[in-house]
């Protein structure tokens, strides 16, 4: 296999970091390896996990959004319907397929560079390659890997760019909302995350439940 390109904005995971994602996500984030996407104010953005958990759960989504503006203005998409249109989209356009279908195969190949869980070897996340299932895995790969590797990320990115943006800072605006009761966990997506998406369980009021 071709080693892949390093990731372009990794950086070690801090204890900082840590306590910052248990503020991000309501629980402990397991399983992490560095942080792969940062926000402009250096919070967690994206968190790179490893393939399997220290009790041997195989945990497939290995680029996992955590910042809390992202997460619900990507939920925010998905209670659009948004996924179903996008999925109706690759089945009828063979090119962003075989882009899409490129992004799954990197997935695959990113997440074996931290070692390998065989009841998920050939799961990546979201619903790649051929549905759209979860706009936040998906999403934390467009963010994790830069522009141009998953085209259904950079797509749903370019549209939330004037309400979230990776470049801009929306940390505190975001708890002040949570905090007055304001959009949360009803704004995120009910259903649950199965195995090729993020995870088992219903999502959390912080994201993806892990
Ligand atoms: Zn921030």
């Amino acid at each position: 296999m071709n080693a892949l390109p390093p990731l372009p904005y990794e950086t070690p995971a801090t204890e900082a970091d840590l306590a910052v994602m248990r503020e991000q996500l309501g629980r402990d984030m397991r399983g992490v390896r560095s942080i792969a996407r940062r926000c402009a104010c250096g919070r967690p953005a994206v968190v790179r996990t490893a393939p399997r958990l220290e009790d041997g759960t195989p945990f497939p989504t290995s680029l996992y959004l955590t910042l809390p503006s992202m997460v619900l203005a990507v939920s925010r998409v998905e209670a659009t319907g948004q996924m179903a249109r996008l999925t109706e989209e690759l089945a009828q356009d063979p090119e962003l397929a075989r882009a899409y279908a490129a992004a799954h195969e990197r997935y695959l190949a990113r997440r074996a560079e931290l070692g390998s869980a065989e009841e998920v070897d050939h799961v990546s996340a979201g619903g790649m390659p051929t549905r759209v299932k979860c706009l936040h895995a998906i999403v934390g790969q467009g963010l994790a890997e830069g522009e141009g590797v998953n085209p259904i990320a950079d797509r749903v990115l370019a549209e939330l760019r004037p309400v979230a943006s990776i470049d801009v800072c929306r940390c505190e605006e975001t708890a002040a909302q949570e905090s007055a009761g304001g959009p949360s966990a009803d704004g995120q997506s009910a259903d649950g995350q199965s195995a090729d998406g993020q995870s088992a369980g219903g999502q959390s009021a912080s994201g993806q439940d892990a």
